[in-house]
């Protein structure tokens, strides 16, 4: 019988629900328990792949194809896990399928309501993820903080489990922000007690607290929030502030919070194994180089807008023990100013990730033929993809004002053009090219060096891919097209021989990144960033 964790939080939101939902399943997971996570998530979008990225961080994309919150990324990342897109529910699916049931007639004479028929769609919803994974124990987070309006539903829901799951059975997290005043160095546990108190109104009494803090909390202030919270001393942890968020799980683990989850669900444990996320934490610490990459972007100003990217290049890093330095930079600023280009030169690498529509496309561009030209180490990921082949098209096979239709729908030679299955879609929602498609890879390619094998899975997301009329064109340039989907139609990666390393996929390989598995074309990409930097000598895998 499947055991139920749930994750609430208090206070403020974007304080690291995420990870600490995540490390609370690690320190069950390392100690053998088979787990999984879902994210609920109040807001009224069916999913997350409406959502502009610079509000609401990046879209995750599920091997399924779900567009999902970028938690289920951090579950994926600190579980190694593959969810799919019933990890994350959100109030628009849950309405959506309630709606669609009563104009079916299956509520038929009834009035249909928030309690019971939302609720029971959310707890069918959360129940179904633990048998089609058949977890031991289900993390559920609950997004946003506890108060929200949007939220009522969930947290009613989840208060209704514990009578049908029962006490044994079901464990409430509830997360806070624990301020610490500038002047004087206090912890304030106030705004902890209130979300506790409106916890406790809608009927839930926490049975663990994690503070989040800059600093551990002191016993003054562990005393208040166990006081107040109606929970023993030892059931209060603090998540304090760390170098790298995949240390969490082992500072939680440290405090007893591991043994005390497993305690209270009475799940059948082993000794904790931290060996190998210890040495991957180690490596991130105690970096041996470093490098430095650019991002050349269209939401550089948000740091969630890249998480599964940025979280890629610290993997890879690490595999290379070494510490990868991110500059984000707005590709509209070389539009407006071309001399800014040649700061690209200061960096080990330069990096072009997805995105959409034409704005910062022609910075792009120019910020890949500088890479092309002078040779520094380039990766390009879905868009960047696509804006490499423009570029190639135009400087090298003379296709003047060639484009991808996406920027320009006139041009001449639409070197990247919509998927023929896309002509006829209208809606935004869950439209696209989605999640894990089979690629082929040509053997005695850079990108057949990096991944060791003629077939992979990749996530995808895109209406737009390389036009088959130009191909042969591109060909001719000198461009080679390493990697095609199974029927030879879809270009899925291109490279350039004779660079020291040139490399750009449609598929997002940082959705497959893991810490201890660091995606083979970041991890390609890093290791030539540092191969240049320390001998200038070509690429060694
Ligand atoms: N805008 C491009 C497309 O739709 C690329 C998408 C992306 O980078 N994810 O095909």
């Amino acid at each position: 019988m499947a055991k139920y964790i749930f994750v609430t939080g208090g206070v403020l939101s974007s304080v690291g629900k995420g990870i600490i939902t995540s490390s609370v399943g690690k320190m069950l997971q390392t100690r053998g328990v088979r787990v999984t996570a879902i994210k609920v998530d109040p807001y009224v979008n069916v999913d997350a792949g409406t959502m502009n990225p610079y509000m609401h961080g990046e879209v995750y994309v599920t091997i399924d194809g779900g567009e999902t919150d970028l938690d289920l990324g951090w579950y994926e990342r600190f579980l190694d896990l593959n969810l799919t897109m019933n990890s994350n529910v959100t109030t628009g699916m849950v309405y959506q399928t309630v709606i669609e049931k009563e104009r079916r007639g299956d509520y038929l004479g009834h009035c249909v309501q928030i309690v019971p028929h939302v609720t029971n769609e959310i707890k069918r919803r959360i129940r179904y993820v633990a048998r089609e994974s058949k977890a031991d124990v289900i993390l559920t987070e609950c997004g946003g903080t506890v108060g929200d309006i949007e939220g009522l539903p969930f947290l009613e829901a989840i208060r209704q489990m514990r009578l049908e799951e029962g006490f044994e059975n079901t464990l409430y997290v509830h997360v806070a922000l624990v301020p610490i005043l500038d002047v004087t160095g206090e912890m304030k546990t106030k705004p902890l007690q209130h979300s506790v108190n409106e916890l406790r109104r809608i009927g839930i009494q926490p049975d663990t607290i994690v503070a989040r803090s800059r600093k551990m909390i002191d016993a003054e202030a562990r005393r208040k929030i166990a006081l107040f919270g109606t929970i023993p001393d030892d059931a209060v942890f603090c998540s304090y502030n760390v170098k790298t968020v995949y240390e969490v799980p082992l500072i939680l683990d440290v405090q007893g919070m591991g043994e005390f989850v497993r305690d209270r669900l009475q799940v059948p444990t082993r000794e904790p194994k931290w060996s190998t996320w210890k040495g991957f934490v180690d490596t991130v610490l105690e970096p041996h180089h470093s490098i430095k990459i650019v991002l050349v972007g269209k939401y550089a100003g948000l740091i969630d807008s890249y998480v599964s990217v940025n979280e890629a290049f610290r993997h890879a890093g690490a595999k290379c023990q070494t510490e990868v330095s991110m500059k984000y930079v707005e590709a509209e600023s070389f539009e407006k100013h071309p001399e800014k280009l040649v700061t690209l030169k200061d960096y080990d690498g330069i990096f072009v990730p997805y995105g959409f529509g034409p704005r910062g496309s022609s910075g792009k561009i120019a910020a890949i033929q500088f890479a092309r030209e002078n040779d520094i180490p380039f990766l390009g990921i879905c868009y960047g993809f696509q804006l490499a082949v423009v570029e190639f098209a135009r400087n090298v096979c003379h296709l003047e004002r060639a484009d991808s239709t996406e920027i320009n729908s006139s041009t001449p030679f639409p070197v990247i053009d919509l998927m023929p299955e896309q002509h006829n879609v209208k809606a935004k929602g869950a439209t696209m090219r989605l999640g894990s498609h089979k690629i082929l890879v040509e053997q005695g390619t850079l990108a057949y060096s990096l991944y060791k094998s003629e077939e992979i899975d990749e996530r995808h997301r895109h209406r737009f891919e390389v036009n088959p009329l130009h191909i042969p064109t591109l060909e001719k340039g000198g461009l080679v097209f390493s990697g095609k989907s199974v029927d030879g139609r879809r270009m899925e990666l291109l490279e350039l021989p004779g660079k020291f390393f040139f490399l750009a996929s449609q598929f997002h390989g940082e959705f497959k990144s893991r810490p201890d598995k660091p995606d083979p074309e970041y991890y390609g990409f890093v290791k030539a960033c540092l191969d240049r930097k320390l001998e200038g000598s070509k690429v060694k895998l």
